[in-house]
């Protein structure tokens, strides 16, 4: 029913009101719609674990011997790991990356392999040079294991003798794209 040019409802509650109501429901909406265009995002799970993983990569903070030094250049102002999301930790229980950057003599093995069991999942191994490898130089040894894939699982491998930070970079860059195929649903079901 119109009165006077207002829209009045059935139930007889008075036009202005109703019409104050209204314009007041309507802004209402209008204030919703836009909060949801900005603030809600609607992504696959996986695209946003994987996201989130990748883009945080904090390696614990261990060499084993010469390739150690090039990590540790990689962290420094010329290469800037950080702008990748990668921070050293301290302690295997706050980090998810090991890099495997030196030797691994057969004396050490069971130590990095319980350091590398003192990390949270997921966790990922880059094996950074030739020793990590293969043992590289010292192949041949008594006293050298031929690759630490032997003892743990490696996701990225990194060659050289040592290998520059860009490569270790670009090691980092694989596992990224590794990440990102991953997926968190698949793992569950
Ligand atoms: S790969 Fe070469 S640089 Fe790296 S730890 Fe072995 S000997 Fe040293």
């Amino acid at each position: 029913m119109e009165v006077g040019g207002q829209h009045t409802p059935a139930d007889g509650s008075s036009g202005p009101v109703y019409y104050a109501q209204e314009q007041i429901r309507k802004a209402d909406e209008r204030f919703w719609e836009e909060e949801v265009k900005r603030n809600v995002l609607v992504a696959p799970v996986d695209a946003i674990f994987n996201w989130a993983r990748k883009s945080s990569l904090w390696p614990f903070t261990f060499g084993l011997a010469c390739c150690a030094i090039e990590m540790m250049g990689s962290s420094m102002a010329r290469y800037d790991f950080d702008r990748l999301g990668v921070f050293f930790r301290s302690s295997p229980r706050q980090a998810d990356v090991m890099i495997v950057a030196g030797t691994v003599t057969r004396k050490m093995a069971p130590i990095v392999r319980r350091l590398y069991e003192q990390m949270a999942e997921p966790k990922y191994v880059v094996a950074m040079g030739a020793c990590a490898i293969s043992g590289g130089p010292f192949r041949d040894s008594y006293s050298v294991m031929m690759g630490v894939d032997r003892i743990i699982p490696v996701d990225v491998y990194v060659a050289g003798c040592p290998p520059r930070p860009e490569a270790l970079i670009e090691g980092f860059l694989r596992l990224r794209a590794k990440i990102e195929r991953d997926s968190v649903v698949k793992k569950r079901a």
